[in-house]
């Protein structure tokens, strides 16, 4: 009998920024409640699931030798979370996940989360399991705080962990910089830091409704004054460096910066999109990261793509 082998999908995911993240004390079982906005910008990785007699996990693109290949990869864990959920079997899924890397590892950006969102929107589709939205966001949020996200795309208000989402309404194109470091930073660790610092000072972000206030008016001029993380403290005292990346951002033009997250990637704010250009190239000459890349935002969560790049 002929089988046939289904077609190869691949599926674009976003990275995030978050504009707003304000982190609670620590929780008994050690997450820290969170009331966050998430914004998915223009930097995705590419996943492609397909059916493979080499079961397996490969990776390129950018930083992609700081990624496990094995059950450590996000990716994979949403493989095998999601043969459970349809009764497969997990340590039998006959499925390859070949993932293009553009989100900076361990910066900051939710690039694992992003992955795993990805491969949960391609293998319902290769396994034409049919779950909508909603049943893929509650296995999602069982990978992870950010995963969720990952899938919807946007703007939106997280909660929670980060897990419980709300879309927010923002009227505009906001035009980033973003300024990534050789070396990410482990978000454990940074949480750790912002639990030391606490103990001597308590500064916090303030409350999130202005911040979904200027979002609804669409100016990056009032949204640019609201711009908050508390994890930033935290991020500089493990990497001072950043201080500097941020002055130079803010020196060079931009309307405002912030660390993305727990870091060290750092994310301006920009007037328009030709000013993001101009101060993307005075920043990547400036000495104080890696490299530079202009985004935007909001876009999309996880999506197919058309046409394989890399059948
Ligand atoms: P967080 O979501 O905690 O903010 P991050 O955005 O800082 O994380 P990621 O790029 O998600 O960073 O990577 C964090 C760590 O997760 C990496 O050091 C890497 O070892 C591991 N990891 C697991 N799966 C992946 C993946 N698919 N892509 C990138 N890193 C992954």
């Amino acid at each position: 009998m002929l089988s046939v082998v289904p077609t190869p999908i691949t599926v674009r995911v976003p990275a995030k920024v978050n504009l707003h993240l304000s982190v609670g004390d620590s929780r008994q079982d050690g997450y820290h409640e969170l009331v966050t906005v998430f914004q998915a910008l223009s930097l995705t990785d590419e996943v492609t699931v397909r059916s493979s007699d080499e079961p397996g996990i490969e990776v390129r693109g950018e930083g992609s030798d700081d990624v496990p290949l094995d059950s450590d990869n996000l990716a994979w864990r949403a493989v095998t979370e999601l043969a459970r959920a349809s009764g497969r079997d997990p340590d039998d899924t006959g499925v390859r996940v070949s993932i293009n890397k553009g989100i900076p590892v361990a910066g900051g950006m939710a690039g694992g989360s992003a992955d795993a969102a990805a491969t949960l929107f391609a293998l319902n589709a290769l396994w034409k399991l049919e779950l909508g939205r909603d049943e893929l966001a509650d296995i999602a949020g069982r990978l992870g705080s950010d995963v969720p996200f990952a899938l919807q795309g946007g703007t939106a208000l997280g909660t929670g962990r980060g897990e419980r989402l709300v879309p927010v309404l923002a009227r505009h194109t906001y035009h980033w910089v973003i300024a990534l470091h050789g070396e990410g930073l482990g978000t454990p660790e940074v949480y750790g830091e912002l639990d030391r610092l606490r103990r001597n000072s308590d500064n916090r972000v303030g409350e999130v409704e202005p911040v979904l206030e200027a979002l609804a008016s669409g100016d990056p001029r009032e949204l640019a004054l609201l711009l908050g993380n508390d994890l930033q403290a935290a991020a500089v005292s493990l990497r001072p460096v950043l201080r500097r990346t941020l002055r130079a951002g803010v020196d060079a033009g931009a309307l405002a910066g912030i660390v993305s997250g727990s870091g060290p990637t750092c994310a301006f704010l920009c007037t328009d999109g030709e000013d993001a250009v101009r101060i993307a190239a005075e920043l990547s000459g400036a000495g104080v990261c890696r490299t530079v890349r202009v985004a935007q935002g909001p876009v999309a969560g996880a999506r197919l793509v058309e046409e394989h790049s890399d059948r």
